[in-house]
C-alpha cells in the first residue's frame, strides 16, 4: 500500500483559506500539518511526497517536517504522473476534487484534515 501526499496546503499549512502553490518557495508563513505527519510516521507502507513545485521542493519540505529520509519524493502534475496509484492506495490532497474518478476504482482519497485509518 502506498500513500501519496501533496505538499502545499496538505503537508504544510498556510494562513488563509485559499490555495498556496509553491508557498514555501515564495516564503509564505507555514506550519507543518502535525496531525498528518504523525499518521505518516506510523504508516506501514510506502510514502510518496509529491509537488508540482518539483521533486527537490517536495524533498526539502519532507525533510523539514522530519519525515524519514528514505521516502520517495517526486514532481507531479496532477493529471499525468499518477499512473502509480493503485486501488487500495491513499491520496491526501487539499484539492481532492481532482481524484473523484479514482475513488470509484478503490483509491482512498482524503483531505489534509480528514481522519483516516487504513
Ligand atoms: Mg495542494
Amino acid at each position: 500500500m502506498k500513500a501519496f501526499i501533496d505538499v502545499d496546503d496538505t503537508l504544510v499549512l498556510y494562513k488563509g483559506n485559499y490555495i498556496h502553490p509553491y508557498g514555501m518557495i515564495k516564503g509564505e508563513p507555514f506550519e507543518p500539518n502535525y496531525k498528518l505527519i504523525e499518521k505518516l510516521k506510523k504508516f506501514d507502507g510506502e510514502i510518496i511526497v509529491w509537488s508540482g513545485g518539483g521533486k527537490e521542493y517536495a524533498r526539502e519540505v519532507a525533510r523539514m517536517v522530519l519525515l524519514p529520509e528514505n521516502i520517495r519524493c517526486m514532481v507531479a502534475s496532477k493529471f499525468e504522473d499518477f499512473k502509480d496509484i493503485e486501488p487500495g492506495d491513499i491520496v491526501v490532497d487539499d484539492q481532492k476534487e481532482y481524484y473523484t474518478g479514482m475513488k470509484e476504482s478503490g483509491v482512498h482519497i482524503f483531505g489534509p484534515f480528514d481522519e483516516w485509518q487504513i
